[in-house]
């Protein structure tokens, strides 16, 4: 990555979750939250663990009751029996000082706290709470995520920016002056956790808005001003392939110029679906960027006209799952196996010559072509496949490839 890209990163502190680093210019940490009512010990668990398992780094909880806040204990100890070893983080809204208060197990069980500046407490509480959930994260020594919402701005605070606005010569717009609210609220917060003991380096912030241009400009004036280490991610993105693109195109922005140090994607899962869905689309991002490598991509052409069946989109698709699938094994027993590059093509106009860039391609034939399939290992062809055990030899392929480059220590 250019230089100059890397420089947010680089500049911000470096903050410790029970051994994950975020900040810093240390890779950008990938993180999920859990849909589960966090009172549903086994419930929670299992989704953690799934979420653990698709490559989530980190796996934030809702604690909103004395119920919820009891069983974070009890789901720590069964994800440690499960040999799931992930920092939990906790999300506070209101309640977090009295639920901290009444549950220590729990402020112990977490790796770190989020907290919300815009609802800790109204009125005259809100200082003292704030102070209070402070308080236990240096008790605990806990980092916080400082995290201000579009959604649940600190009202008194974007109330006197608003006068404040209203006596300038030139007056912002009102969508500039909750920006810059929304910027105040975690930058004045930080400065009164630092100021009430906690360490710079055990602070995160974020300032999330759920609109792409709102969000860049938020973020690029949040690193401007401050060093604190930035979780980035577009609140309420949405389902589907809107919610993907929209933070997408807002998070790529801002990870190009070395804004964020952990993401999160914020989809709203299709009924029934697969919580996972969130970290596949943040590790794909991050993948697709060259930022990091989480699992084996596979490069398939869109098809077309040259293409003869759909037999050509069930092999990628195949592939892509069966390597998803083995990632939580090899991630242990083969290092270095996430860079590997496949290929799926569908004829030969571009079929062997991508297949000849990846280190596995499979170059299948298109409309009046020979009905064979030529494999390309790193750039040579190697075995021509032909019948309908097509899938399984190539995936036999790939394990072998596996086997016989990928080694633990
Ligand atoms: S490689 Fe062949 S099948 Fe695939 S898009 Fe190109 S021309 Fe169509």
């Amino acid at each position: 990555m250019p230089v100059l890209q890397m420089i947010q990163r680089h500049r911000t502190h470096a903050v410790a979750i029970n051994g994950v680093l975020v900040g810093a210019g240390t890779p950008v940490v990938v993180q999920s939250m859990t849909n589960t009512d966090t009172a549903d010990v086994a419930a929670t668990a299992k989704q953690v663990a799934e979420l653990w398992r698709a490559g989530s780094e980190l796996v934030r909880v809702t604690v909103n009751t004395v119920e919820a806040a009891a069983a974070v204990p009890r789901i720590r100890d069964r994800l440690a029996t499960m040999g799931v070893e992930v920092p939990l983080i906790g999300d506070f809204h209101y309640n977090g000082h009295q639920l901290l208060a009444g549950e220590p197990a729990c402020a112990e069980a977490l790796a770190k706290y989020r907290i919300n500046p815009g609802n800790v407490g109204f009125g005259a509480k809100r200082d003292t709470q704030f102070a209070q959930l402070i308080e236990f994260a240096v008790r605990y020594g806990k980092p916080v995520r400082i995290g201000a919402n579009w959604g649940s701005l600190d009202q008194a605070l974007a109330a006197r920016l608003m006068d404040e606005n209203a006596q300038l010569a030139e007056p912002w717009d009102a969508g500039r002056v909750l920006r810059e609210a929304l910027i105040r609220s975690a930058l004045e917060s930080a400065d009164r956790a630092v100021a009430l003991g906690l360490p710079a380096d055990r602070i995160i912030l974020s300032c999330k808005v759920s609109g792409v241009q709102e969000l860049i400009a938020v973020y690029r004036d949040l690193a401007r001003r401050s060093s604190y280490a930035l979780h980035l991610g577009l609140t309420e993105a949405g389902m589907g392939s809107k919610g993907i693109v929209a933070s997408t195109a807002a998070l790529s922005v801002l990870l190009q110029e070395g804004i964020g140090d952990t993401i999160r994607i914020s989809l709203t899962p299709e009924p029934g679906a697969s919580r996972t869905a969130e970290v596949v689309v943040a590790q794909e991002l991050l993948q697709t960027m060259g930022l990091r490598a989480f699992t084996p991509l596979v490069t398939a052409c869109p098809g077309c006209g040259r293409t003869t069946s759909e037999f050509f989109q069930e092999l990628a698709k195949r592939v892509q799952a069966h390597v998803r699938e083995r990632m939580p094994e090899w991630r242990v027993t083969r290092p270095g196996v996430e860079s590997l590059s496949l290929a799926v093509m569908g004829c030969i106009v571009n079929g062997p010559g991508e297949s000849k860039h990846a280190n596995i391609g499979i170059s299948l034939p298109g409309t009046g072509e020979a009905p064979a399939a030529p494999v390309f290992v790193d750039g040579v062809k190697t075995v021509t496949l032909r019948g309908d055990r097509m899938v399984e030899e190539f995936i036999d392929i790939i394990e072998n490839y596996v086997a016989a480059h990928y080694h633990a220590g």
